[in-house]
């Protein structure tokens, strides 16, 4: 999310009572490129924020309804997509006022009458911690980026299956929604390794994987590395009938695929195994090991029947499909 606009301000939300103090507050703050929305008190302004987010709060501490120690203490408790800098306008400058201000949360005071370079300056310390905050989130973003990658295909990688597809399942059973898998492998991989060195078989694991994603909705299905030539496509709300067309469609535009390495030229074919199910016709409970099993069967007959094709099956109706010479699905 970005929190501040182009010109480097922020979006900041002024509570205070008093119509002459808040304009001049407003005044102060736009002149240094922020957007600011103002309101006359702590319930408006949670209210407000409610609604929408504000990087930063001025509040003064005084107001009817809901004072700034009760505005601070409210936006504590509720949950925000990012951190939220308080900074408390008080004409209290006790210790032990400053005290509790902190204590209900503020990270900040500034004394009334304010000051306005004083209040410019405070709140240049709140940006630099905002922006550091965001480029935390960014870093920690790219890790999990790359936590959940596959360094050579840029797809997903078996963690990232171990992890979502139990909640695909889940989602699919909850919902009553149909879910397939397709496990699928290049054929004879170890053979373009040997001929054409491991940068050709990389680069056949990489087009492999660009010709997937071409073919796969961009929302919805997804695809991880599941080790070695073999990869797993998720397909929710698509039956096995849809995955064996789905997979037959890929199968066939990998076939055609040409190519030149070292101004030879090759193809490569590939086999893929499926299983699903429809959870509308079934209460059964169906397991991340089960589903994979089933298609990992379906591929290994596949390589049996001579590679190159593709299979289907149900984990919860005994039926199987395959694409036969003719195109067209066949009960086996
Ligand atoms: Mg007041």
């Amino acid at each position: 999310m970005n929190i501040n606009d182009a010109n480097g301000g922020f979006p900041i939300l002024v509570a205070e009572d008093d119509p002459v103090a808040r304009k001049i507050l407003k005044r102060t703050l736009i002149t240094e490129g922020h957007e600011v929305v103002s309101v006359e008190n702590g319930r408006k302004a949670f209210d407000l924020f409610k609604e929408r987010f504000f990087p930063i709060i001025l509040t003064d501490w005084m107001m009817p309804e809901m004072n700034g120690l009760e505005l601070c203490r409210a936006v504590r408790n509720h949950q925000t997509s990012g951190y939220v800098f308080v900074i408390i306008l008080t004409s209290k400058d006790s210790k032990k006022d400053i005290v509790t201000g902190l204590t209900a949360g503020a990270d900040d005071y500034v004394n009334k009458p304010f000051n306005p370079p004083e209040l410019k300056a405070r709140i240049k310390t709140c940006m630099r911690i905002l922006e550091l905050e965001r480029s935390l989130k960014k870093a920690n973003e790219n890790i999990r980026i790359l936590s959940i990658t596959d360094p050579l295909t840029k797809c997903y990688n078996r963690g990232y299956i171990m992890d979502r597809l139990p909640q695909e399942i889940n989602r699919a059973i909850r919902y009553e929604r149909a879910l397939s898998l397709v496990l699928c492998d290049i054929d004879h991989f170890k053979k373009v390794n040997d001929t054409y060195g491991h940068q050709a078989g990389d680069k056949v694991l990489i087009e492999f994987v660009y010709s997937i994603k071409q073919s796969i909705r961009q929302e919805l299905d997804w695809i991880a590395r599941y080790g070695g030539e073999e990869f797993l496509i998720v397909l929710p709300e698509t039956g096995p009938e849809g995955a064996l067309i789905m997979a037959e469609r890929l199968r066939n535009t990998i076939s055609k695929n040409k190519f030149i390495v070292h101004e030879k030229a090759f193809h490569i074919t590939s086999s893929f195994g499926i299983s699903g199910f429809d959870s509308a016709s079934s209460d059964e409970i169906i397991s991340s090991e089960v589903l994979i099993n089933v298609a990992d069967q379906h591929l290994y007959q596949c390589k049996l029947e001579g590679r190159n094709r593709v299979k289907a099956g149900f984990v919860n109706k005994d039926i199987s499909l395959t694409f036969n010479d003719k195109r067209s699905i066949t009960d086996e």
